[in-house]
């Protein structure tokens, strides 16, 4: 059973994205610097050692030479000795001692110096050239190499040498353009977004009347609602270049990166006036400020003070617009909502039937469907899907239907493609034949406990192919578009819920792990009833804890403004429903135990059962509306 309600959607990845670009980059570093230290030892390895040895002779041997007269002249180098044979192109080379003087040595040996030529040959420069090359050779090597590093740095733009640049990305007026009629439904969001695009076009008309043009607009609702489409149209409508940038982006493992992007961003942005600067996940940087202890919220501040700074500093004469999304406006900072900054707010909410029937329809362009796929079957059927999961589905679909060789797509595509979409690929897995058996009394325990409770929709789909983490799924998908929901529903999707666990006990009279996620769903409904809709015996009062920032979230443990005895109270309550709902799962299935038995069967046997299959084993479903 999978119902949970998905609340938090952070989004981190970017941030853990950039930060291997980083480690990517830093591991080049080191590549160049082991390449500089290896190229510097083999150089000090040849200049270190000037003269190899070669065939040398003792210098005896040049002295007995020189004493039989057959020398011709002998030239000194350093301490190196060359002596020219007379009547012979051949030379001796000999070494003598360092420091040693040549006329000492003949000298001693008995050899009268003026015997013989000598020439001396002056070294000093040449050592002194090479002194200076030994010197200056490494560091020209390491420039070079730094300079070939930092352009290739350069040109790849990612390097941290580039982080001041923010990394928006810029659709300009000449690419294809997104146009208000690529984003279906959303009709009030589009009305309101009417009055910007004037504004961008004509400001003139606004400022001679003497009227403020707003400066930022936040665009609030669930992820995959279009709220970057609708900005993208926006910048369609009014002809602007549109700077596009999440949150998350700004954020670098250096201080101060953030703002400097920022800054760069703007600056960009008012050099391609009139324009629009879409800011996504604006809540990872604009989140309330607390008392910023440690240096993580620092850099955030930076960065949204800079925002904050830039939109103050706008002239009238800017004409950039800034967009911010959220799914979280209640993070926000209260420094980003004032006047003439995010002053407006423009909400999307998830698709109502009508507006899925549009965005299926729109999606559906440019794809083959079956003569018997029925849009309005289709848009009933899903209901809780986003604009992008209905979209992720028709194309799911098209690759299903591709992938078995299909000309055209049909319901069936579809059916898959809706079932992916909302729990994952299928994924199968080694499963025991207990495994199975296990899976499929468990599912068919949600289906019959949610088949024979009033309020709860009818079940659409059983299957025991694992998706995702789960070894199975029974899918109730809403029936109709409610926008409240009633105690006695809650009641009955937390027994539902529970049906899994309950129906392991009665027939293997022992209980698995696999139900983790249910006691989750069911736990948490039950959480919120409490404390939110005043739904339990302690009153009409909500005391669920607020989220809470900086400092004071670390400091206190626990919800804050809830007080001990009733952190125990509300304990107990949720307790209760809990224990309540699980009995009266026990109960249900005790009766229908030969309903639960079959479905169990024949989901061992067939894996998934579709409504109708459900319904020839159980019967029709009685509701109570
Ligand atoms: P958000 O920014 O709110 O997370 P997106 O704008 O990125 O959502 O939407 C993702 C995709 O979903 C869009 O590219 C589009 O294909 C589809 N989509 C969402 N809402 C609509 C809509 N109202 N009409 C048409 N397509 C939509
Ligand atoms: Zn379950």
């Amino acid at each position: 059973m999978a119902n949970g309600k998905k609340r938090l959607n952070f989004n981190k990845q970017s941030l853990l994205l950039r930060n291997k670009k980083t480690w990517g980059f830093l591991k080049g570093l080191a590549v160049y610097i082991l390449i500089a230290i290896a190229s510097l030892m083999f150089f000090y390895q040849i200049s270190g050692n000037p003269t190899s040895v070669g065939d040398e002779v003792p210098i005896s041997q040049i002295i007995n030479q020189i004493k039989e007269g057959k020398i011709e002249k002998v030239t000194l180098e350093g301490d190196k000795i060359s002596a020219q044979l007379k009547n012979n192109a051949q030379k001796l080379i000999s070494r003598k001692e360092e420091g040693e003087s040549i006329y000492k040595i003949l000298e001693s040996s008995g050899v009268d110096p003026k015997s013989v030529t000598i020439e001396v040959k002056d070294l000093s420069m040449q050592q002194a050239w090479a002194g200076i090359l030994s010197a200056v050779l490494p560091i020209l090597l390491l420039v070079g190499l730094m300079f070939l590093f930092f352009r290739q740095a350069r040109e790849a733009g990612q390097g941290v040498f580039s982080f001041a640049q923010s990394r928006a990305r810029l659709f300009t007026k000449d690419q294809p353009q997104t146009k208000f009629a690529d984003v279906a439904g959303a009709d009030e969001a589009k009305k309101e977004l009417e009055e910007i695009v004037d504004f961008l076009k004509s400001p003139q008309k606004y400022k001679e009347i003497g009227a403020r043009i707003p400066k930022g607009v936040l665009l609030v609702g669930p992820p995959g609602c279009g709220k970057t489409l609708l900005s993208k149209a926006l910048a369609g409508e009014a002809n602007v270049p549109f700077f596009s940038i999440a949150g998350s982006e700004f954020m670098e493992m250096l201080v101060g990166v953030g703002a400097a992007r920022v800054r760069d961003m703007f600056a960009q942005a008012k050099k391609n006036a009139p324009a629009i600067i879409f800011i996504d996940e604006i809540e990872s940087i604009g989140r309330m400020r607390g008392f910023g202890i440690t240096g993580g919220h620092d850099e955030r501040e930076q960065t949204l003070n800079q925002i904050l700074v830039e939109m103050d500093g706008f002239t009238p004469n800017d004409h950039v617009m800034v967009l911010g999304a959220t799914n979280r406006p209640d993070l926000l900072d209260p420094a980003l909502i004032r006047p003439g900054r995010f002053d407006r707010r423009v909400v999307l909410a998830m698709p109502d039937l009508e507006e899925r029937k549009a965005i299926i329809k729109l999606h559906m362009i440019g794809k083959p469907f079956a003569e018997e796929v029925d849009i309005e079957k289709l848009a009933r059927r899903t209901v809780g899907f986003s604009g992008a999961d209905l979209a992720n589905m028709l194309n799911e679909a098209a690759i299903l239907a591709a992938r078995e060789g299909k000309k055209i797509i049909d319901s069936h595509d579809l059916e898959e493609a809706a079932t992916k979409v909302k729990l994952g690929p299928q994924r199968k897995r080694m499963q025991t034949e207990t495994d199975r058996k296990l899976a499929a009394y468990h599912e068919a325990g949600h289906a019959i406990v949610g088949h024979f409770l009033p309020h709860v929709d009818p079940v659409h789909r059983i299957t025991i192919v694992s998706r995702g983490m789960s070894g199975g799924h029974t899918m109730f998908p809403p029936t109709e578009d409610r926008s409240n929901e009633t105690r006695s529903r809650l009641l009955e999707q937390i027994t539902t819920a529970l049906g899994g666990r309950a129906a392991e006990e009665l027939i293997f009279k022992d209980i698995s792990t696999g139900a983790a996620n249910d006691l989750e769903v069911a736990t948490s409904i039950s959480r919120d009833m409490v404390t939110e809709y005043g739904m339990s015996s302690l009153g009409p009062i909500n005391i669920k804890p607020r989220p809470m920032f900086g400092l004071w979230a670390r400091l206190s443990e626990e919800g804050g403004e809830v007080s001990q005895t009733m952190q125990s109270r509300i304990d107990a309550e949720i307790k209760k429903i809990i224990d309540s709902s699980y009995k009266q799962a026990q109960a249900l299935l005790l009766k229908n135990k030969s309903d639960l038995d079959q479905v169990a069967k024949a989901l061992l046997e067939k894996e998934t059962l579709e409504s109708e299959e459900f319904e020839k084993i159980v019967g029709k479903k009685k509701r109570l509306h």
